[in-house]
Order: structure tokens, then sequence, then C-alpha cells
């Protein structure tokens, strides 16, 4: 088990580039990884599962920025919230409101994304284009979830070959992150990740728009 150290630097070089962030998304795969990829100066990685994330966050370096990408039941927010760097997954005012709690209770604001549901499959979860606008409007406008900073916007496009299908889907993202950004956040300038593009779809979600891709496979190879 190894990383692959030639995809890193290609990926690192196209993101120079563009001014992207790549978060390395290391769920299932093992801390020796993960170290290879720190001592190369990589600090920000992906995590699905909240309990493979306590545990390798006990384990490894505390300068590590976690970053949770998947789905997070609210029962689970505070057993990360003390050291989470940014949770991408966002996907109900359940959890918006019980991640604002914790952070009350925690006395910070902790980082988030609205995670949109673009891809035509059914499985995917999020907000839709409507929801996430009201959302925002009650953040910014409104002062709701006082103990969240709102970062941005997250999706996965489709699962398909169809290139044409998954750059709509990523412009469509783009193009409400920018509406939000116009007509709602105003000067809050921490309103400024669009969370988009993995192994498969990088190149495509940053032409339209992306400054944040989420890596795994092609880094670790693949998944069981
Ligand atoms: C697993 C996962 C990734 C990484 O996917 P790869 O295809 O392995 O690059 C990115 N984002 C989310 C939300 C994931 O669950």
């Amino acid at each position: 088990m190894s990383i692959n150290i030639e995809a890193y630097h290609s990926i690192m070089n196209f993101t120079a580039s563009f001014n992207v962030l790549l978060v390395a998304v290391s769920k299932t795969k093992p801390n020796e990884d993960i170290s290879e990829l720190y001592h190369l100066g990589h600090r920000d990685f992906g995590e699905n599962y909240v309990q493979e994330l306590l545990k390798k966050q006990a384990e490894l370096p505390q300068d590590i920025r976690w970053h949770f990408i998947g789905h997070l039941q609210t029962n689970k927010v505070k057993q990360i919230a003390p050291f989470v760097h940014l949770i991408h997954g966002v996907d109900s005012i359940k959890l918006l409101q019980e991640i604002d709690k914790v952070g009350a209770k925690l006395q910070k604001k902790i980082s988030c994304l609205l995670q949109l549901h673009i891809a035509t499959e059914e499985t995917k979860f999020g907000f839709d284009k409507a929801e996430v606008l009201d959302t925002a409007m009650l953040y910014f406008k409104e002062g709701k979830y006082p103990n969240v900073q709102l970062c941005g916007l997250m999706g996965m496009a489709s699962f398909t070959a169809d290139e044409k299908q998954v750059q709509h889907e990523f412009q469509l993202l783009n193009s409400i992150f920018n509406e939000i950004k116009k007509d709602k956040s105003g000067d809050d300038k921490n309103f400024n990740i669009l969370s988009m593009g993995m192994s498969n779809d990088y190149k495509i979600a940053v032409e339209s728009g992306s400054n944040l891709i989420r890596i795994g496979s092609m880094l670790f190879g693949s998944r069981k």
C-alpha cells in the first residue's frame, strides 16, 4: 500500500496554476498512506466516516486539517466538532441547527459548506437550489445560525461518462455559488469555497469554477 506520488505531483501542478485546494480523500486508507503525503508537506485530508476519522485524528499529527466530506448524522456532530476544519456535506436544516447548537456550546464558529443535490441520481444527499438560497438568506441577512461559519457550497456530479452532463451540473452549482456571493453574502469574505470535483471529473470541475477538489482513488488507489 502506498500512494501514487506521480499523480500527486501532477495534481499539485494543476491546482497551483488554478489556485485550487486539494483535499486528499483518505477514507478506508491506512495511516501510513496519510503519513506519506504528510511528509511531502500535505495537510488537508478528507474522511467520510466519523469513527474512522476520530481514530485517525487521535493517531496522526495534530496539524492535519481534517475535512469531513460524508453524510453526517446529527448525533455525531459533537464528536468531530472540536477539531474538524471544514464540514462539506451539510445537507439539511436539522443538521445545520445541530452544528449551530454544538458550536454555541464550544463557543466557536464551525466552518461548513452547504451540499447541493446537482446529480440526476436519487441517492445523493443535498439541498435543492431554492432551499440553499433560502438558507443563505436566513444566515446572511437575518443572523440565523451564528455559531456556523458558512464558507461556501459543495456538490457531486452524476456518476456518468457523459462529460457534457457533468459539466452542466458543475456549471449550475457554480452559478448558484456566484448568485449567493453577489446577492446575499455581501461583505462576508468567508463565503468563498466551491468544493466540487473528484478523481474522475476534477478537471471539468475546475474549468467550471471549483476551487477545492476532493481526490481519493487517483492518489491512494481504488477502494474495496
Ligand atoms: C470518496 C469521495 C471522494 C473521492 O472520490 P475519488 O473518486 O476516489 O476521488 C470525493 N468526495 C466525496 C464526497 C467522497 O465521498
